[in-house]
């Protein structure tokens, strides 16, 4: 099934719910859902909620009503990308393993913007894995190994509010390969749907939103720290990174104003903060929209300041304004996306835990499973690789790259 989505009719939206629902169908599956964090924030708009609204109890009891056998939060695999891609920064900061600044990697499409235009500056993207593309990959080794379920009978649906993470999870590299004994078939994560599909879907089985009761995630997987909250945020991953690092560094929790780190916030392109923790100064950079970033390359290209880290999302406002959220508006407004910004920084400033690496779902699966960020287990699950794929614009397009651009990888590492 597909549906237009472009005025111009380029680009179709296609509908991967029919084949999760046959999944649902079939007795022998294990059909478990989860849910990225903006969805939660875009999800009402579809049944006449305001901009913003705070939906999460209800998504989750609109997914079981569809036949879940469970639903997990990929809040959680956002705590568990921090855990991950903080400790990275700061091995690379302290122990220069290898080249900074540090870009983040949680956007399919900026990452492959880069594997086709920026090849060299691979080695400064984060081998960390999405947010999702660490849940699919947790859910069938310590999730299956903790409920005693059959990993071949999972089916892991991600809810995004992502069309690029469709192409995601194809990626070759997104395959669970030492649960599966190399078995091509068993992928971290098996189908995509969007904010939009879940609404289209729940519609025509004549489901409202407004209907459903509240209800809570699964266990095990179902906690998270704020700092996995305003994920969908731009700037939400840098502020989450810096908690986190702050706490890698020094041992001690961040200041309160560590919580709120403002300059990283807002609608600005390009945003810049500077922080010292403990006695390391770390440059930090936050841009969305792929115009910003390649502003901002060549902007480093020509010489311009050193970075420690750089968070790149592809869409305005970051993934609260998806290409697969709601639509209530064409095109879409700020007002919209500040309302949904707002609401996820509210509910992390509401929290009790707003840390990645105090969320005690976060601490026991590394006790149990990957023992500490960065270990053995944690690299072969919890991490990817990239593709040169400059080869994809042919000559043409090698030709309309800037030049200077080449230089990046020497001039950017930090003597
Ligand atoms: Fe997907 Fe947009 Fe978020 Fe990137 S910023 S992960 S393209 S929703």
């Amino acid at each position: 099934q597909c549906a237009n989505v472009c005025p111009v009719d380029s680009i179709k939206e296609v509908y991967e719910y029919g084949e999760v629902r046959q999944a649902i169908e079939d007795p022998e599956k294990i059909v478990i859902f989860s849910t990225s964090p903006s969805v939660r924030v875009g999800h009402g708009e579809e049944f006449g909620y305001p901009a913003g609204s705070f939906v999460e109890g209800k998504m989750v009891a609109a997914l079981r009503s569809l036949g879940a056998d469970y639903v997990l939060d990929t809040n959680f695999a956002a705590n568990l990308t921090i855990m991950e891609e903080a400790s990275e920064l700061v091995e690379r900061v302290t122990k220069k393993t290898k080249p900074l600044p540090q870009f983040t990697s949680c956007c399919p499409a900026w990452v492959k913007f880069a594997e086709t235009f920026y090849p060299e500056i691979l080695p400064h993207i984060s081998s960390a894995k999405s947010p999702i593309g660490m849940q699919g990959p947790t859910i069938k080794t310590y999730f299956a190994q903790k409920n005693n379920l059959d990993t071949s009978k999972i089916v892991n649906v991600a809810v995004t509010p992502c069309t690029a993470k469709k192409f995601e999870i194809q990626r070759g590299e997104m395959n669970i390969s030492s649960v599966s004994n190399g078995a091509e078939d068993m992928r971290d994560m098996d189908y995509v749907i969007t904010t939009r599909e879940l609404a289209r879907w729940l519609r025509e089985e004549g489901r409202d939103l407004r209907d459903m009761p509240e209800s809570p995630y699964d266990s095990l997987m179902g906690a998270a720290s704020g700092a996995g909250v305003i994920f969908g945020n731009t700037g939400g991953v840098m502020e989450a990174a810096a908690r986190t690092a702050y706490y890698l560094i020094t041992g001690e929790n961040p200041p309160e104003d560590y919580l709120n780190l403002a300059p990283v916030r807002g609608m600005d392109g390009i945003r810049e903060a500077e922080v010292v923790i403990g006695d390391v100064p770390l440059r930090l950079a936050v841009i969305h929209g792929l115009e910003h970033a390649r502003q901002f390359i060549k902007r480093m290209a020509d010489g311009g300041k050193n970075y420690d880290f750089v968070e790149v999302m592809t869409c305005p406002g970051g993934c609260i304004g998806g290409g697969g959220q709601p639509k209530t508006e064409v095109p879409m407004t700020d007002d919209i996306r500040q309302a949904r910004i707002r609401a996820l920084y509210d509910k992390d400033a509401s929290m009790v835990v707003r840390y990645s690496h105090k969320n005690p779902d976060i601490k026991r699966v590394y006790e149990e499973h990957y023992i500490k960020p960065l270990s053995e287990v944690a690299e072969e699950l919890l991490h990817t690789r990239y593709n040169d794929r400059s080869k994809d614009l042919g000559a043409a397009g090698m030709q309309e790259k800037p030049a200077d651009a080449f230089s990046l990888g020497k001039r950017w590492r930090r003597t």
